[in-house]
């Protein structure tokens, strides 16, 4: 399994980040995609990431929380982050995306911080990892202008009907801990219409545990209990889900060599 998502640099996880990262290879994890949220965040993802060759890769963007946290300097922010994308060592852009939970910014703000960085991508030739909440008619508006896109909604939380319009313009779906709530009826849903062929298993670790995990700190680790609930809502046997979704993020990210990311 890879966990495409997750914040090893996060203040609750840097400091045990040898032991988190011990844990997931033992419960099965064979790789991890770090996100950085900054170009500071993704900085510190690559010195970390130096420390577990072949397990630990690395992804940046600028997320709503630090692009509000700059402000006026986002153009800096910007700059700093196509500096570290270009020097080679990130599988993807991300995250970066729309809040409308949140809604720190006012959305044309969010959106035009979203396009620069949609832009960027597509010059780098990079895959992006999208973060939405509660603004999928707007980012789904922005990806069928561009095109065809190639990444990943991370954390998807829509329904089946959300799923089909991100999958018809060709981006992959993220699925965690939230799959396994009882509450999820339509996430389960959605999981369910998407072809195994697009499918990405996540944590978001230190975020959303997973049952029967819920309310702790969140790990690699607990993939597997998404891989539990994801399997049992689409009636597919686990292994195979995780050998598809192993296969996915690792087409995706470009993913080849490093004899523990098989
Ligand atoms: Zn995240």
């Amino acid at each position: 399994m890879i966990d495409t998502h997750c914040h090893l640099t996060h203040p609750r996880m840097e400091a045990d980040a040898g032991a988190v990262i011990a844990r997931a290879r033992a419960a099965g994890v064979t790789a991890c995609v770090t996100i950085g949220t900054g170009a500071e965040d993704a900085r510190r993802g690559l010195d970390l990431a130096a420390r577990h060759p072949g397990f630990l890769l690395c992804a940046a963007g600028i997320d709503p929380f630090t692009a509000h946290a700059r402000g006026g300097a986002f153009g800096e922010e910007i700059a700093a982050l196509r500096e570290l994308l270009r020097g080679g060592r990130f599988v993807a852009l991300g995250e970066c995306g729309l809040d409308y939970h949140h809604d720190l910014d006012p959305r044309p703000v969010q959106t035009e911080r979203l396009e620069r960085q949609l832009d960027l991508a597509e010059e780098l030739g990079l895959p992006v990892v999208l973060h939405v909440r509660e603004a999928h008619d707007d980012a789904l508006a922005i990806l069928a202008c561009r095109g065809r896109g190639r990444g990943v909604v991370h954390s998807f939380s829509g329904g089946p009907e959300e799923a089909e319009r991100y999958l018809a313009l060709g981006w992959h779906l993220g699925f965690n801990g939230i799959v396994t709530f009882p509450g999820a009826g339509a996430l389960r849903e959605a999981a369910r219409a998407t072809p195994s062929d697009r499918i990405l298993l996540e944590t978001d670790g230190p975020y959303l545990a997973p049952v029967p995990v819920r309310g702790k700190r969140c790990e690699p680790a607990h993939l597997v209990h998404t891989l539990g609930a994801l399997s049992a809502a689409r009636g597919e046997n686990e292994d195979a889900l995780a050998a598809a979704t192993t296969a996915n993020a690792r087409s995706l990210f470009g993913i080849y060599g490093g004899p523990s990311a098989t």
